[in-house]
Parts: structure tokens; sequence; C-alpha cells
């Protein structure tokens, strides 16, 4: 580390660094474009505010897509097939092409890697099937979700930072990125941290910047992402003039434990297990005739939110679904999903060999973010140019929106997309740049607007709590930006959010350390979820349609002669938020196959 401290804004002591490349976040995205930047010759520092292994991809469950056929045939096209209609045409053609072609690569590297998947008898990578996943352009579900039991994010994330480990990639743990520093000519030039064990601030010089912060899941009131998920590099970006895209589609997951929220995986259903309103009856049969309990989460998560509206709920107050898995017994419950065994014994004291457990649709991931192409770049389209790149700065994984998901995301295809992407970044880092080459120099005052925003808030005494502030926004977004929306609902929610941002200058923080002070961080991360926040509201408000993750009640069918494109959102720093819009990116990288035109969705 080359330290040089000098007194600067509010006299915060500052460390300077200069790497090659410095990626935030080390969640499974982070860790993969770490190694491989690491790996290619860069001097690559990692800065993460949680230790490597507690980010969130630690608790994915269920499994990670790829058609290597190890139970039933398979084929890349047919994961990709599945892949574009789950997006409901949004997803770009090639990056989706990109990403089910090199899966099978990917995960034979994880292998490599040491990844502790679970096996078949004859020592093969064990397969299950998954929602949306299907054989031969949608005929019948097929096995293609690799698993190690139901924690392979666990096993992902813990080999991808052994594997970082051993190529001596520099890490920065417990450090909170505060904010990108870019230059005049909108390159990225490094980034603002806030070391929170000792209080010192380091600035981050960087020929590329890559952005891997996860998802702004904690924007809900009702989740299953970590509380550490608000959407910090979102938020960044936003602060920077770089825009996110398609934020309207978030993901509800039909299944979270009722009502603490917390996640039992689609595996569960990919296992046999199926669900029942309060008649006992197998609903999904009559929304999704052939792929039935195993339909894509949007479909499920509406199927199940139209049995409670009409009456057909579980319990007294006929508010959740049941989720059945004591059909299948309890050697093959222990063997293949013990840790959901456990989670719903902990949290709703089921013994899941004997009862059903209570589920009910919970917020789950974040389609939209911070856009890029195939290769990682980070985009802000101008009107001569869709797909212009900004210099230096790099986005992967759920922070990012290449976008493979479009308005849907399959299960499997997030673990799949960290890896897959977080490799071409890296490839694409060795392809463009050389290891050592000059480290650009930082503009002058560099960091120093993001040094007076933290210590605005730092010193922050108004009379409305961070949390209180948070709760709002919280309860705003579960209400109307919920798995159905309508016009009413959202403009309703559009000016809640309004108010939210009249209000913000009243945040108080009663800590003014600078050590540990969890206090001044969540008020860093406030800003940062409602940011992300306000962004998807109006995204959804706008969009006269329904499609995928968005379905609007004054506007039930899907319009792609007028909304077959991508959302541009541009927040400004008192939360107007300006629109544009990108066209889908319907073409294929090679001649190996075709595109698939826009059709009906059916399950
Ligand atoms: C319960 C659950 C189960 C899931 N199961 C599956 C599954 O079976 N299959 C599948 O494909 N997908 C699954 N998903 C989705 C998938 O796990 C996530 O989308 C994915 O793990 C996100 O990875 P990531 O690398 O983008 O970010 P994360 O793993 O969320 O990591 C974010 C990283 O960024 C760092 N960071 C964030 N902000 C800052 C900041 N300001 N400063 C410094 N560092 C910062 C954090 O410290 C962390 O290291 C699941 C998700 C959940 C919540």
């Amino acid at each position: 580390m080359n330290a040089i401290t000098q007194p600067s804004a509010g006299a915060y002591t500052i460390i300077d660094h200069a790497y090659d490349v410095v990626v935030v976040g080390a969640g499974g995205s982070g860790l993969r474009a770490t190694l491989g930047m690491v790996a290619a010759g860069f001097k690559t520092a990692c800065i993460t505010k949680v230790f490597p292994t507690r980010s969130h991809t630690v608790a994915a469950q269920g499994g990670i897509g790829a058609s290597l056929g190890n139970m039933a045939e398979d084929n890349w096209r047919w994961h990709m097939y599945d892949t574009v209609k789950g997006s409901d045409w949004l997803g770009d053609q090639d990056a989706i092409e990109y990403m089910c072609r090199e899966a099978v690569p990917a995960i034979q590297e994880l292998e490599h890697f040491g990844v502790p998947f679970s096996r078949t008898e004859d020592g093969r990578i064990y397969q299950r099937p998954f929602g949306g996943h299907m054989s031969d352009y949608g005929k019948a579900p097929v096995p293609r979700a690799c698993a190690a039991a139901d924690r392979t994010g666990h096993a992902i994330l813990h080999t991808l930072y052994q594997q970082s480990l051993k190529h001596n990639a520099e890490f920065f743990v417990e450090y909170f990125a505060l904010d990108l520093i870019m230059d005049d000519e909108g390159a990225c030039r490094g980034v603002m941290a806030w070391c929170l064990e000792d209080g010192t601030m380091h600035r981050f010089r960087a020929n590329q910047v890559v952005l891997a912060t996860g998802g702004y899941g904690r924007a809900y009131m009702s989740c299953t992402s970590a509380h550490t998920c608000t959407g910090d590099g979102g938020g960044m970006a936003m602060r920077a003039g770089i825009p996110t895209q398609d934020m309207e589609f978030v993901q509800f997951h039909p299944t979270g434990i009722f009502p603490a929220g917390c996640l039992l995986t689609e595996g569960c259903r990919g296992e046999g297990g199926y669900l029942t309103n309060s008649e006992g009856e197998r609903f999904m049969e009559r929304y999704a005739p052939t792929a039935k309990d195993l339909a894509s989460r949007d479909v499920v998560s509406r199927s199940m939110t139209i049995e409670i509206n009409e009456g057909r709920g579980c319990g007294p107050n006929k508010d959740h679904i049941m989720m059945h898995l004591e059909h299948i017994g309890a050697d093959l419950l222990h063997e293949r999903l013990p840790g959901i065994s456990e989670t719903a014994r902990v949290f709703a004291g089921i013994d899941v060999t004997k009862e059903p457990v209570p589920v009910l649709p919970t917020v789950h991931y974040n389609m939209g973010g911070i856009p890029t192409n195939y290769h990682g770049e980070v985009l802000r389209p101008t009107a001569a140019d869709p797909d212009a790149v900004v210099p230096g700065l790099m986005a992967v994984g759920e922070a990012a929106c290449v976008s493979v998901h479009g308005a849907n995301r399959l299960g499997t295809n997030s673990l799949l997309d960290l890896v897959v992407f977080g490799r071409a970044a890296a490839n694409r880092a060795a392809a463009t740049m050389r290891p050592g080459e000059a480290i650009r120099p930082l503009p002058d005052r560099a960091g120093e607007a993001s040094l007076d925003r933290l210590d605005r808030l730092r010193h922050a005494n108004g009379g409305t709590r961070v949390a209180t502030m948070r709760e709002e926004l919280q309860r705003t977004m579960q209400a109307h930006a919920a798995v159905f929306r309508s016009s009413a609902s959202l403009t309703e929610g559009v000016s809640k959010i309004e108010r939210l941002w009249s209000g913000i200058g009243d945040v108080s923080v009663s800590d003014r350390s600078l050590i540990w002070n969890s206090d001044l961080m969540e008020a860093l991360e406030y800003e940062n979820l409602i940011a992300n926040g306000t962004v998807t509201m109006v995204s959804a408000e706008a969009r006269k349609e329904s499609r995928g993750a968005q379905a609007h009640d004054d506007y039930p069918d899907r319009d792609d002669a007028e909304w077959m494109k991508h959302t541009v959102s541009y927040l400004g720093d008192r939360g107007q938020v300006d629109l544009s819009y990108r066209p889908v990116r319907m073409q294929t990288l090679t001649n190996d196959v075709q595109v698939f035109p826009p059709k009906k969705r059916v399950y």
C-alpha cells in the first residue's frame, strides 16, 4: 500500500492507492472478476463491505444452470430459447447466446476450481429441474440446475474466494465504497472508500473499476436478500451521471416462508414439491398445464396472488399458500434439501417431512441494473449510439443489466450470470489493457464531493431517524411496485417517493464517530436504496404494458410494437428522473443459432 496521508475536506485522512483494476464487491461476480483479473497479470484490489464469504451469494440454494445433459438430453440452444422466453423477449439475444453457450465450460471450470457439486451414481454433476427450464424448445421440464445439495452458492463462493487468495488478489475487507471518481470527459478513474475499522478514507486510482455490488432487495419490506443488498453500485453509478436500465422489473420468488420472507428454493419444486390453495387444489395445473409448479417465477407468483385475492388463500386470514414436500420422504429431503428443511424448522416451526410449509411471493431479484454489453463494459447510451461505452468502468452480477434476464429471470441463471460475466470482464480487460500500464492521473479535487456527502450525513441533525425513512420507503415499494400494478397505484407510489425526497434533509444520524459507525453506514445505504427505488417506481409507472415481472392491471397485454425496448433511467440529485429507451438487441453472435422471434409466452 502506498500511503500518502494528507488533511483534506473536513480534515479526513486520505490514503491513496493505485491499481490496474479495482473490483467493488466480493460476491460470486466480484470474486470471479477479481480472480480473472489477477490471473491475467493485473494488480487488482477487491473492496468489500462485508467479509467475502458473507456476501449474499453464499445464500444461493438451488443451483446454477448449464446444459451439461448429465441426467437427460440437453442443448445450449434450448437453454437460450428458455432464457429468451423467460425474459419475455426483453433480453438481448446476443448476450443470452453468449451466456448459455459459455455455461458449459464455466461449470467445468468451477468443477476444476474445486466446487463440491452433488453427484449422480456414476460420478457426474447432479442436475435438477427448475422453473422455465425445458427440453426441446419448451416441451417438458429438463434437469439443468447443477447443484451442491441446496447450498450451491455457499460452495461456489467459498471456492472462488480460495482461488482468489491462491492468485494473491489484494482484499480490502470491511471497506465501504462511497462514490466513483469520474473525470470531465465522463471516464471513470477510480473509487472512494471508507475503512470501517479505523475510519480512514481511501482513494483508489485505477484504469478499470468493476462494480459487483449485488442487488437492492432491501428497498422492499419483505425480501429474501441479505441486509447488505442495498444497491450501492447503482447509487454510485447514478450519482456519477450513469443510467440504470429496466429497473421496473423486480422478481418476486413464489416461495418465501410466510411470514418471515426467507427463501425456500425453487429446487423444492424441482424435486417434486407442489403448491395448494385452501381447498387443497393443485391450482398451478390450471394456470400452466404443461410446466405446472415449474412454470417461471412471475407466472407462479401471479397465480398464487390471484388465488389469495379470490379468497382461496390458506390460514385463518386466507393470506398465504401451502407448499408440500412431505410426500418426497425424509431420506431424500435430508440428502437433497437439508438447508431448507432447517430453514422451515427455524423460521416457521415446521417439520417438512410431516406437514406443508406456508409460503408467499417475496422480493428476490433485480433484473434491472447498470447497463452493460456482454463484455461487462458499462453503457451510457446516446441518441447516435445506443451502445456507447463509459471508459474505465465495468459492472457484473446482480448490480448489472447485461441484459440476459430481460423482464423475468429464470432460476439458476443468476449464479450463471455471475461466473460467465465475471470471467468475460476479465477477458475483456486482458484484451484491451496491459498489466502495469501507466495509471491515469486523477482529476483535480478527486473524491472531495464524496467526502462532503459523507460529512453532511455524519453531522446530520434533523428529526427523522434513518430507520424510519427506510421503513417508509420499503412500505411504499411493497405496496405500489408489487406483483400486480395499476396506473392509480403507481402514480400514488411516485408521489409518495417524491415526498420521501422532500424529507430527506431531515435525516438524523446520532453517532459522529468514524469507527464502526453503523448509523452513518445505514444513512449512506439509504441514499442508495432510495435512488434505486425511485427509478424503479418511475420506470414502472411509465411502462404501459404487461411483460414478465411487470403485470399491469390497466394494460394486461404485452405490447411489442410500442414497448419491446429497454428503459434507461437517469436520476437527478433531488430525485427527479429522466427516462429514455434503447432497442432490445435482436441479433445473435454467431450463425450457430437464429434469433427467436417474439411469440406468446405460455407454460
Ligand atoms: C436466498 C437467495 C437464494 C438464491 N438462490 C439462487 C440460486 O439457487 N441460483 C441462482 O442462480 N441465483 C440464486 N439467487 C440469486 C443470486 O444468488 C444473486 O443474484 C447473486 O448471488 C448476486 O451476486 P453478486 O455477486 O452480484 O452480489 P452479492 O453476492 O450480493 O455480493 C455483493 C458484494 O458487494 C459488496 N458491496 C456492496 N456494496 C458495497 C459497498 N458500498 N462497498 C463495498 N462493498 C460493497 C458486498 O460486500 C458483497 O461482497 C439467490 C438469491 C437469494 C437472495
